[in-house]
């Protein structure tokens, strides 16, 4: 748990105003995971890496994004793909070691999911995956948000066969920077999140060669293993990301009140305001409920507790909880902190756009509520 130290979590959170401000990928800071073993934090031991359990690195990636919420939310997605790589490798399916073969070496992995327009997400896609006589594929379409753009070196994508005897089938596959194929759209300028650096990839016949096709699956919901993995790495790290966030709003709402005295209470401080404090306390109360929920869902995730079809139901409720909560504690937070908290050099206005983009990653709202009710009441 000593990976990232206090000191260089300090150098983060200095370099993430930057970052930010000039919108641009923090590089630094990845040359500083990189040193530190972080890219191979989730592989096991026996393969050389750290061989931390999700349950640790959900406890890492709360502090990292407490520190610098790109950062956190960019490596996440790596931690993500490579979790996914170890859950299978763990149930005793070696289809994916290539990955972590790859990320104890220092290879950065970025997920080309997203497709605009594509809202069944996992379960269909626009892109499409033409197969090759020796068993490669090639990929061609748009992938929209691939986090980590300027620095990742494997991607992993999912494109539609529609033309093999057995198609349609979805085929998962790892690309590698260098091939051929894949253009990198100069266009992220968001509200927040600017450091992901999370542009449109474009995929002209991009080539993924035999050994990194690794799954082929019917399109719709599936029992395969890979998905779960997908979806269980995915909700319980984003989730642990904007824990982190909230966590340090707090903490800034409390220095805040620490730092700020009040005329009408003849000079005192405003932490002995009665509003000031029952607003800490309710973001507080509203916060403390996540941390357990979040650890004992990573603990089972680990354990390889056998949920079934509740499994989904429990994963997309830890992220809705999770993020609106944060939503909840930030606000509450520039509430406490007042007029100073609306300046963009304050730390709490970036925590406040950072953390809306919670609301747009999967699961959203309302897909997770369709996914809980369907779980409740069955299909309609
Ligand atoms: C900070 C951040 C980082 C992310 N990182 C990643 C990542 O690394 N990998 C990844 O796979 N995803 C990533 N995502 C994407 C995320 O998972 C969502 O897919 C994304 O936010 C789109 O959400 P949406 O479906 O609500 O968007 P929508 O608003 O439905 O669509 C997004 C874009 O597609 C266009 N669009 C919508 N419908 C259509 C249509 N029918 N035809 C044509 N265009 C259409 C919209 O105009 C918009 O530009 C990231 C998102 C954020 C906010």
């Amino acid at each position: 748990m000593t990976m990232l130290d206090e000191d260089m979590l300090e150098r983060f959170r200095q370099r993430a105003d930057q970052y930010d401000r000039e919108n641009v990928f923090p590089t630094e800071d990845f040359e500083e995971l990189r040193k530190a073993g972080y890219f191979a934090a989730l592989v096991p031991k026996e393969l050389g890496g750290q061989g931390l359990s999700l349950l640790e690195i959900v406890a890492l990636q709360k502090r990292l994004a407490a520190a610098a919420p790109a950062t956190a939310l960019s490596i996440n997605m790596h931690q993500i793909w490579v979790g996914v790589a170890r859950a299978l490798w763990e149930r005793g399916d070696r289809s994916l070691k290539f990955v972590l073969d790859d990320a104890s070496r220092g290879e950065l992995f970025a997920l080309a999911i997203s497709e605009a327009g594509n809202d069944l997400v996992l379960f269909g896609s626009k892109t499409q995956a033409e197969p090759q006589a020796d068993g490669s594929y090639l990929f061609s379409g748009t992938k929209i948000f691939t986090s980590l753009s300027p620095a990742w070196t494997r991607l992993a994508v999912f494109g539609l066969d529609s033309t093999s005897e057995d198609s349609p089938k979805l085929v998962h596959a790892v690309l590698d920077r260098t091939t051929e194929g894949i253009e990198v759209l100069d266009d992220w300028d968001t509200l927040g999140m600017r450091a992901t650096q999370s542009h449109t990839t474009v995929l002209k016949r991009a080539k993924a060669t035999q050994d990194r096709v690794h799954r082929r699956l019917d399109p719709g919901p599936s029992a395969d293993p890979l998905i779960l993995a997908i979806f269980a790495n995915f909700e319980i790290l984003l989730s642990s990301v904007y824990t982190g966030i909230a966590e340090r709003a707090i903490e800034l709402a409390i220095n805040s009140v620490k730092a700020r005295t009040s005329s009408k209470a003849g000079g005192a401080l405003k932490s002995a305001d009665p509003d000031l404090r029952w607003r800490i306390a309710d973001a507080a109360i509203a916060l403390d409920g996540v941390h357990p929920q979040l650890r004992e869902v990573a603990r089972q995730f680990d354990e390889k507790a056998d949920l079934g079809d509740d499994w989904f139901r429990v994963l997309v409720g830890l992220k809705v909880r999770a993020i609106n909560t944060a939503q909840f504690v930030v606000n509450q937070s520039m509430k406490v902190a007042g007029g100073g908290s609306y300046f963009s050099r304050n730390e709490l206005s970036r925590l406040y756009r950072d953390v809306l983009a919670g609301s747009f990653q999967p699961s959203n709202d309302d897909s997770a509520h369709s996914t809980v009710a369907q779980n409740l009441l069955g299909h309609i």
